[in-house]
């Protein structure tokens, strides 16, 4: 994705919070969190940092994952039998597309439906496919190799399918759409060409597999997997979903997850949900992306083959996802939004 503009500062209000552990009858790992100012107590699955690491260092274990290569290939078909164990009914939306380059790509964005017959529903999204260039890397000889992308979609994907693991495990009353974007970083980044970014969320966004009016908002994850990760509120986030990003942003500082979640406003990003919500679609969602610092757009291993197993860390993975299970589970409690 492409980076832009600048930042604004805001003051953080600082809330209390409390977390009380809580054996469910159901299952062991549930945590109960209360919210004092809302006055109210909602159960929440635990979600485990550990797992979702491991969903992503097996996605890393096929190699790189550029749409259309033997990698992607085999990422993809165990993605879609991972969430057809995990109880999800699987959507293999498949199209063909051409890139800045004039590549032609057969790909897939891929669809996990849980409750698939409930009409209220909301959307949580990340890309999976991996960058075919490093033209950040250091090295000039290997910038035009593949990377592997454990951060830069792995982390996105890893989360996801810890969440949907949670889900079967945690049946909620609400229906739940995860939507793997496929051709994401297949993007031009020496021109100002933001279409040619997010092919597959602009192609779901004119064919999406449901009506525009059974979701109510969608969230994206895009590199949540980084060490000393921070996520400022993305630009076109806050200008364009606002009520739910100071949400989300205000629950991540009730769990006390605001080292992650910076109450600031960063850059807008030209991600899959600017597709989604600027084009055809046009449903509020949000992105969820680290933007370490003001200077250096997505943090140093961004684009290059520093972008590996090594940079992945479990409490980056634990804030992201506690957070967006917390979103889920009160959202289905009409609770949140
Ligand atoms: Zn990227």
């Amino acid at each position: 994705m492409k980076y832009y503009s600048s930042k604004t500062i805001f003051f953080i209000s600082i809330f209390a919070i409390f977390f009380t552990a809580c054996k469910n009858e159901n299952s062991s790992n549930n945590q109960e969190i209360l919210i004092p100012q809302e006055n109210i107590k909602v159960r929440i699955p635990k979600f485990d940092g550990k797992a979702a690491k491991e969903f992503i260092a097996k996605q890393v274990s096929f190699g790189t994952r550029v749409t259309g290569s033997k990698g992607h290939q085999e990422c993809k078909n165990w993605l879609t039998s991972q969430f057809k164990s995990l109880g999800a009914e699987v959507i293999e939306q498949n199209f063909t597309t051409t890139t800045f380059n004039n590549v032609k790509l057969n790909a897939t964005n891929i669809i996990a439906r849980f409750n698939p017959n409930v009409q209220e529903r909301i959307i949580l999204s990340a890309h999976y496919d991996t960058r075919p260039f490093a033209e950040k890397d250091p090295n000039p000889m290997r910038q035009s190799d593949p990377i592997l992308g454990a951060d830069d979609a792995g982390s996105g994907v890893g989360v996801l399918l810890e969440i949907a693991k949670l889900l079967q495990r945690n049946p909620i009353p609400m229906g739940v759409d995860i939507v793997l974007f496929d051709a994401e970083d297949y993007g031009d980044s020496e021109n100002n060409n933001p279409e040619s970014w997010g092919l597959g969320s602009q192609f779901w966004s004119k064919n999406p597999h449901l009506k525009r009016k059974n979701v109510k908002y969608g969230i994206l994850l895009d590199m949540v997997g980084a060490k000393d990760a921070k996520f400022y509120k993305e630009g076109y986030s806050i200008n364009y979903a606002k009520a739910l990003t100071n949400k989300i942003w205000k629950l991540a500082s009730y769990m006390k997850k605001d080292d992650f979640f910076i109450n600031s406003i960063g850059g807008a990003i030209t991600d899959d949900h600017y597709f989604v919500m600027m084009k055809d679609f046009k449903m509020p969602m949000i992105d969820i992306i680290n933007m370490p610092s003001e200077n250096f757009g997505f943090g140093s291993h961004w684009h290059t083959h520093g972008d590996n197993m090594e940079v992945i860390d479990i409490k980056t993975l634990e804030a992201v996802g506690q957070v967006v299970t917390a979103v889920v589970y009160k959202e289905s409690n009409k609770e949140f939004l």
